[in-house]
Formats: structure tokens, C-alpha cells, sequence
């Protein structure tokens, strides 16, 4: 390992709550991240330099950098090799779905166990440092290996661009259906729509509750045709801890039941009532066993004294990602963050223009580097404003909808979304060659795109320059095209987007 790596361990760094690390900037493989410091979860090593070069160092608090090496690079051979001093994987893994530990206990200050529990104890402890809130530290850190990935490959490496086309941002719209139904429903998806926008409707089946029961098949059919979707919104009604994994799987079994009974189809992505969650992630499986693959329950709901100190992203990430369970397994369900619900907003009383600049000056520092897709929730009932105490949620949606639609941001729903990340996700490029001299003067990158199903949203990336060399002409099955290019984090790239489900990619560098 001291060969290979450069680097001796010395010692061990205990897991703390709150721990940092940051990245060197000033180093050119470091370059095009954060660089203030970022939390790291789990245990660290600690590392003494015995050849390698340090790319980041462990901190002692957020403030103050420490001498030892948070990750290193050492050229052994032909190659590189670099060392985390702690779990990457895990530490990415950790922040997005929050402390194992704190697992079915009271956490966030409200009653009945949720995710948010597994980020804050009533005491006042975070496992975000909230100082860092504004920054999608999970996404960063997964920038920062990517980068090097790319820079130490002996090869230009083609990659997908995480959303749709070439945006930055995307905003998804849900809104969770509580005891309405039908024509309670129908206006905000209405006024969705009037602004180009495509909405999730989660609605429930518990006792008066009963959005699935009073939907005729006829409303529902003409939402869906409209190009929304119609999900479940499930209530355990309310055992936490003890029981509760079989009362919400028993739910969950029947609300989707209930919704394939009478509409004929899947619930394929979720909010569930009160955010009712169990264990570390078992109500993700519980959701995944029942065909659901998109779970929207990490929700952004801090009891503070104003959304404008605490806005952000407590999880470290606007990009939606796999679950993974405890013994280390991918589920077949993806975790995308509600950044904006409504009631966070309305019940801390700020205004409906405060709001508008929380979530526009989101997507601004989404444009410059921190893409995302936002999710809000507007519930139904909130926007017909049945409730005197919230007067916010039947105007600001309107002025974001209109921004979106000015500034060209796509108003999703849930699914539109996610058939867009089965698509990127089950897409290969394969066969890539780099041939060097493949004429007088050029070197020549080629490869295979496979794409599930012909979209025109599958963007793909490749470096404009290598080791001294200019993209030139790049063809798709044989045809040149016109290719944009722009920095990334550092990296600047070409960037296309094929239409077809297949397609040989040729790019000469001169
Ligand atoms: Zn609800």
C-alpha cells in the first residue's frame, strides 16, 4: 500500500457529527469543485505523505484545515493512484439518506417518524452542517472523483449529462391530493398546464380521505391524457417505531391496490401522508416492492425561524440517485429530494415574493453549477386556499411557473422525470477506442451509443481538448454535427445529442 499509494496510515479519525474536508483548488486535477470545506461521514485514516501528493485535507472543524491529507495522489508505474482517507462511496451514500443511527426516533421535532428525524435531534445536534446548506455537497464530491476520472484517464472519456437536453435545472411539479378529490384536484393541475407545466398528483384512500374512491375513472383519464400523473399518497395512521413496517406495508399494498383497481395502472412515484417513513430506508423497499420507483419523501421541513437561513439542501443533493439499503444493496427506487413544500414556506409566514426569490435564486446557483431538479409540493388544498393561514400558496406558484416557463426550465411531473433517468441510467456507451495517428496529425476517439429508446433529451459529453489537441470534426453515424462546447466544473466539453436509439460516434482531435 505505502508503495502503491505513497502514503502510510498513522492513525484513525473517530466519526464525529460534523466533520470536513476540502479540496485544494490550487492543484490542477483538484480544480472546478467547492472549495470550502465539505462534510464527510464515517471514520477517516489518517495518512502521513511518503511520495504522494496531497489533492484535498481533512479538516479540524469547518474553519480550520489540519496537516493531514484527505485524499492524495501518487504516480506508481504507468498510472495513478489515489487514496480517500475515508469511505467516498459511504460518505456519499450517508448524507443523502441521513444517520443510520438516529433510525426510528424522534428527531425533528414533530411527531411520527419521517427522514427528516434522521437529520436532527430535538436537542439542536444536525448531521448537515448548517453552514453548508446552500451547497449540494453529495453532488460535489461526486463532481470531484469524476473529474479525476476524466483527467487521468489515457483517453478522452465520453460521459451523459445529468438532465434533460443541456439544462441545468428542471422543476417538478407534485402536490400531495390530502382529503380532496376530482373537481378539488383539477385547478391546479389547470393552471399547471396554462404555463406549459406537467404536475404529480398523490392521492389518498384512508377513511374520509378518499381521493382514489371520489376521482371518476373519466377525470382521472383526462389528467392523465393531459400528460400529468396520478399517484398514492399512502397514511399508516400513525404507529411509529414498533409495528409500523408491517402497518405501511400493509398500506402501501392497499392504496396501490386500490389506485390499479380503479384507474389501471401503477404508482410509480410517491409521497406518503405525514411523510410517514420507517427504519433507515425499509419504507423506500416497502415502495419498490410495490412496483414504485421514485420516492419523494426526503422533504425539506426545518423548524426554523425563517425558510431564508435554512433554505437548501439538507440531504447534499439535487441530483435523484438509487437508494442503498444497509447491507450495501441498490434498490430498485430512486430518491429525489422535495426541496420546496409548500407549508414549510407558508408556515414559517414569510411572504410569496420571499418565496419566489428562495426558489429563483436556487435555480440561479443551479445554473451556475449546482444542477438540480427541484421538487416542490403545492398541495391542492393549499392552493385553493381553504386555509386562512396559509395566503402564499395560491400566488407564488404562479410567479415560478411563469419564470420557468421564460426561462426555458422544464415544469416536469415525477414520472416525466424518472422515464428520463431510466433512459440515461440503462444507456451504454461501449466499444470506446482511442486511436492515436489515425491519420497524419489527428487521434481519433470513437464509440457506441445505446440508448433503451430513441430521445432527444440524451445529451452526451466529451472532453473538447486532450493532452494538447482540439476536437475537430465529430460525426454521428457517419454525419458531421454541429457540437456546443462549454466548461464543466473545470473541464470544458463538446456536447451533442443524439436522436437516435443507436448511433457510432467519431471525433477527431487535430
Ligand atoms: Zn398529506
Amino acid at each position: 500500500m505505502a508503495d502503491l499509494f505513497g502514503v502510510r496510515t498513522v492513525g484513525t479519525r473517530p466519526e464525529r457529527l460534523l466533520q470536513h474536508f476540502a479540496i485544494d483548488g490550487s492543484v490542477p486535477l483538484a480544480k472546478g469543485v467547492v472549495e470550502q470545506s465539505l462534510q464527510y461521514h464515517g471514520e477517516a485514516s489518517e495518512y502521513a505523505l511518503e511520495g504522494a501528493t496531497a489533492l484535498a485535507c481533512l479538516h479540524q472543524d469547518a474553519d480550520t484545515p489540519s496537516s493531514e491529507p484527505a485524499v492524495t495522489i501518487h504516480r506508481y508505474g504507468k498510472g495513478s493512484a489515489v487514496a480517500f482517507a475515508f469511505d467516498l462511496a459511504k460518505s456519499v451514500v450517508l448524507m443523502r439518506q441521513g444517520n443510520p443511527q438516529w433510525q426510528n426516533t424522534e428527531g425533528d421535532t414533530k411527531s411520527g417518524y419521517r427522514p427528516m428525524d434522521l437529520f436532527m435531534r430535538s436537542e439542536g445536534e444536525t448531521y448537515f452542517d448548517s453552514k453548508r446548506l446552500t451547497i449540494p455537497q453529495a453532488d460535489e464530491k461526486q463532481r470531484f472523483l469524476a473529474n479525476l476520472i476524466l483527467r487521468l484517464a489515457e483517453k478522452p472519456l465520453p460521459r451523459m449529462w445529468y438532465l434533460p437536453a443541456m439544462h441545468k435545472v428542471v422543476m417538478v411539479n407534485t402536490g400531495d391530493g390530502e382529503a380532496n378529490y376530482g373537481p378539488e384536484i383539477a385547478p391546479v393541475l389547470d393552471a399547471c398546464a396554462s404555463y406549459g407545466g406537467r404536475f404529480s398528483v398523490y392521492l389518498m384512500n384512508w377513511d374520509k380521505a378518499r381521493g382514489i374512491d371520489r376521482t371518476s375513472v373519466e377525470e382521472e383519464a383526462a389528467w392523465r391524457a393531459a400528460g400529468h400523473e396520478v399517484g398514492v399518497h399512502v397514511y399508516g395512521g400513525g404507529p411509529d417505531g414498533e409495528g409500523a413496517y408491517d402497518t405501511l406495508r400493509e398500506a402501501y399494498a392497499k392504496i396501490t391496490a386500490d389506485l390499479k383497481g380503479k384507474f389501471a395502472h401503477g404508482a410509480r412515484t410517491v409521497r406518503n401522508h405525514t411523510i410517514d417513513w420507517t427504519g433507515w430506508v425499509d419504507m423506500a423497499a416497502i415502495e419498490a416492492e410495490f412496483g414504485t420507483r421514485m420516492d419523494m419523501n426526503y422533504y425539506h421541513y426545518i423548524p426554523c425561524e425563517s425558510p431564508i437561513d435554512t433554505r437548501g439542501y439538507f440531504n447534499g443533493t439535487g441530483l435523484p440517485q438509487r437508494f442503498i439499503d444497509a447491507r450495501g444493496q441498490m434498490l430498485p427506487i430512486y430518491q429525489t429530494t422535495t426541496q420546496w413544500p409548500d407549508e414549510w414556506f407558508a408556515d414559517h409566514k414569510i411572504t410569496a415574493e420571499q418565496t419566489v426569490e428562495i426558489i429563483t435564486n436556487m435555480f440561479q446557483a443551479a445554473r451556475n453549477g449546482f444542477y438540480s431538479a427541484f421538487v416542490n409540493n403545492i398541495h391542492p388544498p393549499r392552493y385553493n386556499a381553504i386555509y386562512a393561514k396559509d395566503p402564499i400558496t395560491p400566488v407564488w406558484p404562479h410567479t415560478v411557473w411563469a419564470y420557468c416557463r421564460d426561462q426555458g426550465i422544464p415544469l416536469w411531473s415525477g414520472e416525466m422525470l424518472l422515464d428520463f433517468l431510466e433512459a440515461r441510467n440503462r444507456t451504454r456507451l461501449e466499444n470506446i477506442a482511442w486511436q492515436t495517428d489515425s491519420e497524419p496529425g489527428a487521434h481519433r476517439l470513437s464509440f457506441d451509443f445505446q440508448a433503451p429508446s430513441a430521445r432527444e433529451d440524451l445529451t452526451i459529453l466529451i472532453p473538447s481538448g486532450w493532452s494538447g489537441r482540439r476536437l475537430g470534426v465529430l460525426t454521428v453515424d457517419g454525419k458531421a454535427v454541429e457540437v456546443a462546447t462549454e466548461v464543466i466544473k473545470g473541464i470544458e466539453y463538446a456536447r451533442f445529442t443524439p436522436t437516435a436509439a443507436r448511433a457510432q460516434v467519431v471525433a477527431d482531435y487535430r
